[in-house]
């Protein structure tokens, strides 16, 4: 027969299509078993109908109406083992295994219904005696598959195994050295549920995987029961561990296997740390039908009791509104040990078995209505990440030192407190942020004003060096003012007239130096002020017309330090004419008050687009205007004194 399903009822196409997606449901698949000679016998009809490869009909007795249900597959009582096994892509799932993925495949049904015999074939009909290859089930056939491949993959692979059943809710190892005792389940973040001592053993051939599942399922609980000659009391699960190295030997001999030290293969596409787990649940019964006492009703209540269990994780995942809240994984055994299949990582097919007879039609029902529920849930697998290669030693000591380094500045960065500073977090960042921008704009800031003072600097050299050639040229125009005087008085006696008539620039020539008649100061030779000149009666009177000294302004008056003209006469200092006084005043005024002093660059007083060199030398103009006028002044006295003769 071929291979049935439909493409996206294919659970070996749905899984090889990507098992890592953001959810993937639980593949399920039906097997009806066929009439046993003993139901035919008593003439029980069949009441289930394939139609189609994935479709099953339920035909209630008395003439109901149809009911009809969807799985992935479907398999009717003519459907051989091969069938089954391709049907239900259990090789995609051994190659999902290879690859780290975890896989699980359990079958589920009322009792009778041929779950066994769909895992592992008809009961070993003798002590030794094999299972014939054409019965051989689902577990068997995945062996030599398993085997095979692993055989022709270019990277040695590692493989364990490991055998348990929970009977009476004990967990109980079927390979143990010794005799069966319970083992406790634990739960770690690593490894979620595990079976605490529990012994795994490594293998490497297909026989002796055989003889490990063998000795399992002779140590297996069964009882002879109405419903099945050999039903298996208790739930068996058998784990293949797929690694690539070898895990460390448990303090009794056996194998303890680490999961997490399972490491990926180097080589290409298998990451290891893959798991293969068959779980063969025990038979749900009605416990009065079967007419159970003592110790079968005692199993049978344990059974039923981990069944609703698994049944009541399966309607809560299937709840979206309590898919997210807490699944009681931990009220059986059975749950705690399925955790990862049903709601976990892992990646996980149902088998489920029933019996088309009519007389089975009630469990028949529960048992599919369960299924199409099972198939509903979805998990995440996962496959484990490869642990990272070791790095070389300087790059682990480098790594190191960079750790260090974070670990001291990170504390730096609490000592930083945002809350000392009165900031909150996003706030502090906010502020930080706005404080490198201000450092910023500062700092731009800062260039463009020196920029500015470099440029007002070199004004004020250009003013100084301006200021003092029109200095030099107010001297020289002095003297010549001062000859010109000279030149135009007409000289009343013999002794010729002090020229000094300036006001003392400079202190070497301060008073009471005395104008020794050469009018000029013994010291630096610049003209004397003609109130220091002891013979200033015989000066000029008069160069631009004279007033009264009471109409002096301040400006024209000697300055108070001036010494007296002569101790004689009080009124000395009131007879100098005005215009000497405004000369001598115009004079000292562009050689001390007018002297150009820069004020410092920034913060100009004038409008912003002014020139720095105006702003900075804002007395020159003043200066060039004052010489203007001595020009004019001393082109008067020339001319004038070309128009009068001569002095004698
Ligand atoms: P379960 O494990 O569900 O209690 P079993 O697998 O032990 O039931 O099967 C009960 C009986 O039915 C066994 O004798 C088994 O050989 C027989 N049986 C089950 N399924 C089939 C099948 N598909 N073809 C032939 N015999 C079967
Ligand atoms: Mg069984």
């Amino acid at each position: 027969m071929e291979e049935r399903g439909s493409p996206d009822g294919d659970p070996a196409r749905n899984l090889e299509q990507g098992p890592e997606g953001p959810e993937t449901p639980i593949q399920v698949v039906l097997r009806v078993r066929p009439m046993s000679a003993a139901e035919l016998r008593r003439g029980e009809q069949s009441v289930l109908h394939c139609s189609g490869t994935r479709t099953l009909q339920v035909s209630p007795p008395g003439g109901g109406p149809d009911v009809a249900f969807r799985f992935g597959a479907v398999l009717d009582g003519a459907s051989t083992q091969d069938d089954v096994f391709r049907a239900c892509g259990v090789r995609r799932l051994g190659e999902l295994a290879l690859r780290g993925f975890s896989c699980t495949v359990f079958t589920f049904g009322q009792t009778g219904s041929g779950k066994t015999y769909t895992l592992t074939g008809p009961p070993p009909q003798g002590e030794g005696v094999p299972v014939p290859p054409s019965l051989a089930g689902i577990m068997q056939r995945t062996f030599t598959w398993l085997l095979d491949r692993v055989q022709h993959l270019d990277v040695p692979v590692t493989l364990h195994a490991s055998y348990l059943e929970i009977y009476n809710e004990q967990i109980r190892d079927l390979l143990s050295l010794g005799a069966p005792r319970p083992l406790p389940v634990r739960w770690n973040k690593t490894r979620g549920f595990y079976v605490e001592q529990l012994r795994v053993v490594e293998f490497g051939s297909l026989g002796a995987l055989m003889e490990l599942l063998q000795m399992g399922l002779s140590r297996r609980r069964s009882s002879a029961h109405t419903l099945n000659q050999a039903s298996s009391r208790s739930h068996a699960l058998l784990t293949l561990y797929i690694g690539h190295q070898t895990p460390l030997p448990s303090p009794h001999g056996a194998l303890i296997l680490q999961p997490q030290q399972m490491p990926p293969v180097d080589a290409g596409e298998l990451p290891a740390g893959g798991k293969l787990c068959f779980v063969d649940l025990a038979g749900s019964e009605k416990v009065v039908a079967t007419g159970s006492r003592g110790e079968l009703m005692l199993e049978a209540n344990s059974i039923n009791r981990s069944l609703l269990a698994l049944g009541h994780c399966i309607s809560l995942l299937l709840d979206p509104q309590r898919k997210q809240s807490h699944i009681p994984f931990r009220d059986s055994k059975l749950t705690k040990l399925l955790a990862d299949s049903l709601g976990g990582h892992g990646v996980t097919l149902m088998v489920a078995c029933v019996s088309p007879s009519a007389q089975c039609l009630p469990e028949t029902l529960s048992t599919l209505r369960y299924a199409s529920r099972a198939q509903r849930v979805t998990t995440r697998p996962q496959a484990p990440r490869p642990p990272k290669a070791k790095p070389p030693q300087h790059l682990e000591t480098e790594l190191l030192q960079l750790q260090e380094e974070n670990l001291h500045l990170r504390s730096q960065l609490g000592q930083m407190d945002p809350k000392a500073s009165g900031l909150s977090g996003a706030r502090a960042a906010w502020a930080q942020r706005n404080l490198y921008g201000m450092l910023q704009e500062f700092m731009l800031e800062n260039e463009r004003l020196r920029k500015e003072k470099k440029q007002l600097q070199s004004s004020r050299d250009l003013a100084h060096g301006e200021q003092r050639i029109l200095a030099q040229q107010v001297r020289e125009l002095e003297r010549r003012l001062l000859s010109a005087c000279y030149l135009q008085q007409p000289g009343p006696g013999p002794t010729p007239p002090c020229p000094c008539v300036m006001v003392p620039p400079l202190l070497c020539h301060a008073p009471p130096l005395l104008c020794p008649r050469c009018q000029l100061c013994p010291l630096c030779r610049a003209p004397l002020a003609h109130w220091a000149c002891p013979r200033r009666e015989l000066h000029l009177p008069q160069v631009f017309g004279s007033k009264a000294p009471g109409d002096w302004p301040l400006s024209a008056r000697p300055p108070p330090w001036a010494p007296p003209c002569c101790p004689s006469s009080a009124k000395c200092s009131r007879e100098r004419s005005r215009s000497e006084w405004t000369q001598t005043q115009v004079l000292a005024e562009m050689l001390t008050k007018e002297k150009v002093m820069p004020s410092a660059p920034p913060l100009p007083a004038g409008p912003l687009n002014a020139s720095p060199v105006l702003r900075g030398g804002a007395a020159v103009p003043n200066l060039a205007r004052r010489l203007e006028a001595l020009r004019d002044q001393i082109g008067t006295s020339l001319r004038r004194g070309r128009s009068q003769p001569p002095p004698r």
